[in-house]
């Protein structure tokens, strides 16, 4: 296998219709769009809750939920039916069969959502890293069964939670799942709400922006529908879905130079090189030259789409597809950061980094996290401890961090990469996340 280079001709330049893009916008007034991350426990029932937000929502028809049911039920797991929506989704998508970054988008009358990163993944927290990286906010799963609640707790909803503060995530909506298991008992509701808010407050979220919704994914309660059942009457909040209308989206840097990490790339009839990808900064149009970094390649815009449709710009905030030209598929890879040519991102081996410690840091080889981006790298000097809140220096070169302390440490990467002050990372080792943090 391998990818062969190849060599492009010299395709005459697609023409700019020089759009004033942030004017068009302006003017759009299209859909909010808003991403998000679901987070929590392993069999918290992440999958079965977004499966049943997209069939409620007709993302997904009867039809296809009926065959998964049909094949849940010969090997007697019938429940797994709706988890299977977002698993087979990604298992097509990982076998190539449907490269589409539109699978997981649905949308409410004012808000266009997009699933970052399907959960069920084998390996989930890079994948919980890349997305959480573009979310605008998070729902956080936690399992209202008696004792699963209190394990969950313990396993990964606090690693995930930590990273999600770190990732700059800041609204958590919070699907207190599975009530149905506990007679919709609302004591066990509040306890659950009242525990996990004490947590997330200690992690460092503003408890303004964490809501709690009693669910039960598998019955399809308070997902889009109201529950029915007469022993949830207790509750007169808002749904899950109603909860997401709620959520504003993170500002979007439209002014900045453009910035986009590219998730997928493929071959397409449009172009041997189509990449897609959410932008995170800036903003682009048919026509416009590109850098690809770290390859240092220029290339062009062919053609855009944004939901399927063929689109004349984008703006930061979009999962869209570029068909480029003029580059060949050898300099394209994920994780790559395309950039405008003016102000291109650079590429960098050593880097200061404020992070908070998940675990003990000291001079130490970790593994790099940068949205869809790792790479190995070493912390070759801790810097200084400093202040929690004010993040003035305590102790210069302390020679180890203790965890949930705040640190200034130095980074050295094996290989250049992209990389630029105010970017999130996360360091990793052994496969456990030890720190993670802003780019100074
Ligand atoms: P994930 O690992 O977090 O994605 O969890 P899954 O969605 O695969 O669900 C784990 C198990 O919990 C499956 O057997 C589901 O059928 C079950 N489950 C999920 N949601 C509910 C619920 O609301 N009520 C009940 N009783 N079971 C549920």
């Amino acid at each position: 296998g391998g990818v062969k280079s190849l060599k492009i001709p010299d395709a005459p330049l697609p023409k700019s219709k020089n759009v004033d893009v942030l004017k068009e916008f302006e003017k759009s007034k299209s859909k909010k769009n808003a991403s998000f991350v679901v987070v929590g426990h392993v069999d918290a029932g992440k999958s079965t809750l977004m499966g049943r937000l997209l069939l409620d929502l007709n993302v997904v028809d009867q039809r296809t939920i009926q065959k998964y049911r049909k094949e849940a039920e010969s090997i007697g797991k019938s429940s797994f039916a709706l988890a299977w929506v977002l698993d087979q989704r990604s298992e097509e998508r990982s076998r190539g069969v449907t490269i589409d970054i539109a699978t997981n988008k649905f949308e409410t009358e004012n808000t266009s959502f997009t699933i970052l990163d399907a959960p069920g993944h084998r390996d989930f927290i890079p994948n919980m890293i890349a997305g959480a990286s573009q979310a605008d906010f998070a729902i956080l799963v936690v399992d209202a069964t008696t004792g699963a609640f209190e394990a969950g707790l313990k396993g990964q909803t606090r690693e995930h939670s930590l990273l999600l503060r770190s990732m700059g995530v800041s609204r958590v909506i919070v699907a207190v799942n599975k009530l149905d298991t506990v007679g919709w008992s609302q004591e066990r509701f509040n306890e659950i709400s009242q525990q996990v808010s004490g947590f997330l407050s200690g992690t460092g979220f503003q408890l303004k922006n964490v809501s709690f919704v009693p669910v039960s994914g598998l019955h399809g309660d308070n997902i889009v529908k109201r529950s029915t059942d007469p022993a949830s009457s207790w509750y007169d909040g808002r749904t899950l879905v109603e909860e997401l209308e709620n959520s504003e989206p993170m500002a979007r840097a439209l002014n900045k130079p453009l910035r986009l990490t590219v998730s997928e790339v493929y071959r397409t009839t449009q172009s041997p090189v189509t990449v897609s990808g959410r932008i995170d900064a800036g903003s682009l149009q048919v026509g416009d030259a590109l850098i690809i970094q770290p390859s240092g390649e220029k290339a062009y815009v062919k053609s855009l789409e944004l939901d399927h449709e063929p689109v004349d710009w984008a703006v930061a905030g979009q999962n869209i597809i570029i068909h480029l030209s003029n580059i060949d598929p050898i300099h394209v890879r994920v994780g790559d950061i395309v950039c405008d040519t003016r102000q291109p991102i650079g590429c960098i081996d050593t880097f200061t980094v404020k992070v908070l410690a998940f675990d003990i840091l000291m001079p130490m080889q970790v593994d790099v996290h940068r949205g869809r981006l790792h790479a190995a790298g070493q912390i070759v000097e801790i810097s200084a401890l400093l202040d929690k809140t004010r993040g003035t220096v305590i102790k210069k070169k302390p020679k180890i961090v203790k965890p949930a302390s705040v640190a200034r440490v130095v980074v050295k990467m094996a290989t250049k990469v992209p990389l630029e002050a105010g970017q999130r990372v996360v360091l990793r080792c052994g496969g456990e996340t030890v720190a993670a943090g802003l780019l100074e």
